[in-house]
């Protein structure tokens, strides 16, 4: 007969609520702590206009169905919309439309001939399954090797630059060619528009559903309080949190950044704890205004000019109108750096002011009395980078320690990190476990598991 766990999880981000709400379903004891007050990590939004917005731009793409299955499980897929997107490039100085093929072919940042290959590479890219041929060589070697130096440089490895700066040629082809895959995924044709996806009312809906689902199969759900030690005694761990109040537990669930993993369990093996302190994470800082006309009529701007020193402006009302948010038009400005990036340490208002000298570029009309309020957010651990042989170096999701599993943005693999797939994390860990408990390898607690309705 299945038996009751008692299980901690760490971190209330998507990974760890979707985990903690299927453990809760099929009747474990589980008590999930998030450092901050808020639930959702990554993806949370707070209070704006009437509605709410996320913290940092989010969108979903039509392949997301993990994401689509839960919020129909909760029942909030009547929230999802699917909308067509504008994405657009800005280099030398002006915008370029790149939301179809034929935009490719008028990109005359380059000559016809590279337009060409970009289109031709583009095209044997969205066709590729087989991504294990692309791990073992960087995205720069292999681009420039069929795009050319000149394509690769004004254009691909511009956008690589923009969002890994130094690292940008570690950065390994799979990472690259997953990303030109997932947008085909979001298209029905070459010629078609690519569609996205929203959660109207912001991702909170997602996250307050999983948190009200925990508590309903008996779960505890604790924001605003940080785990700061573990310690195993005798068959269990002692999960210490930053009240200074202990809770035993059988197994424990770590979705945080791999670091903090190593740094919670300090007896782990040294080639596990190698792979979790060899990740590196590029940190972001976004911009977010609230202003009273639009910057531009794209959507999602990548950025490939030195002059614009940002990875992305991703205008959100032009994705979802402005109607949604009393007329105001939010723009985020966001930038990825090193974790050691002077960016970081910004006070809010320099990042503005920063911001205000470089948008003119984008829109010349831009003025500064067009921006009626500002925030800005910023995430350490936001993109984990993908080098040549990644696989090797991730962490295993059963930590070699008893009852410990690890879910975390550093192991999703092809796939770039989202929140799609974080919700992948949590399925997987919680499957993992039931795998586990059947097995005999997990010790429960006495009492038997509740059904779950
Ligand atoms: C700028 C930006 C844009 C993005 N855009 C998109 C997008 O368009 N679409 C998309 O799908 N995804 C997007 N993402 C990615 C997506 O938001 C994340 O991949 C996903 O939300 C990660 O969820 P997680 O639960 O794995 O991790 P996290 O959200 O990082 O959650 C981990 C949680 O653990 C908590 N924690 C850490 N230490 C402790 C501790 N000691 N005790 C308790 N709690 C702790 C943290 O506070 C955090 O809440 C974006 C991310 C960023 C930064």
């Amino acid at each position: 007969m299945a038996r009751r766990l008692r299980i901690g999880v760490i971190g209330g981000g998507i990974a760890g609520l979707t985990a903690a709400y299927r453990l809760a379903r099929s009747g474990h004891a589980v008590t999930l702590w998030e450092r901050q007050t808020q639930l959702g990590g990554q993806a949370a939004a707070f209070p704006l206009l009437g509605t709410a917005l996320e913290y940092f731009y989010h969108h979903l793409f039509l392949s997301d169905r993990e994401l689509v299955t839960l919020s129909e499980e909760l029942g909030i897929a009547d929230r999802l919309v699917w909308l067509p997107s504008t994405v657009g490039f800005f280099a030398q100085g002006r915008i370029y439309p790149l939301s179809s093929a034929l935009d490719v072919l008028r990109l005359g940042i380059v000559p016809l001939q590279d337009r060409l290959r970009i289109g031709l590479v583009t095209f044997y890219l969205q066709h590729v399954r087989d991504w294990r041929r692309f791990e073992e060589v960087t995205a720069a070697t292999w681009l420039r090797r069929w795009v050319g130096s000149r394509a690769f440089d004004r254009v691909w490895g511009a956008q690589l630059r923009a969002k890994f700066g130094p690292r940008a040629d570690d950065v390994a082809m799979v990472w690259f060619w997953n990303k030109i895959y997932l947008r085909t995924q979001s298209r029905r044709s070459l010629f078609e528009r690519e569609r996205l996806g929203y959660v109207l009312g912001s991702f909170n809906v997602l996250i307050d559903r999983l948190a009200e689902a925990i508590q309903k199969h008996g779960g505890q759900v604790h924001a605003g309080l940080g785990v700061e030690t573990i310690e195993r005694h005798e068959q269990r761990w002692d999960v210490r949190d930053s009240t200074g109040r202990s809770t035993p537990v059988d197994v424990v669930v770590a979705t945080i950044p791999s670091p903090l993993v190593a740094k919670l369990f300090p007896q782990l093996p040294e080639t596990y704890r190698a792979k979790l302190l060899g990740t590196i994470y590029q940190a972001a800082v976004t911009l977010l205004l609230q202003t009273s006309r639009p910057l531009s009529d794209t959507y999602w701007l990548n950025i490939g000019d030195p002059d614009l020193p940002y990875t992305g402006i991703i205008e959100h009302t032009n994705f979802i109108p402005p109607t949604y948010y009393q007329g105001k038009h939010l723009i985020y400005v966001s930038k990825y750096v090193e974790q050691t990036h002077p960016y970081l340490s910004l006070r809010d208002d320099e990042v503005l002011a920063a911001a205000l000298s470089h948008l003119p570029k984008v829109n010349p009309a831009f003025a500064p009395d067009w921006i009626e309020n500002y925030w800005v957010f910023r995430e350490r651990a936001a993109q984990p980078i993908v080098t040549v042989r990644y696989r090797a170096q991730i962490p295993e999701h059963r930590a070699p320690l008893p009852g410990v599993y690890v879910a975390n943005t550093a192991q999703i693999y092809p796939e770039d990190r989202g929140t799609n797939y974080s919700v992948r994390l949590g399925n997987t860990i919680a499957h993992l476990i039931a795998e586990d408990l059947s097995a005999g390898r997990l010790v429960p607690m006495s009492s038997p598991v509740r059904e779950a309705s």
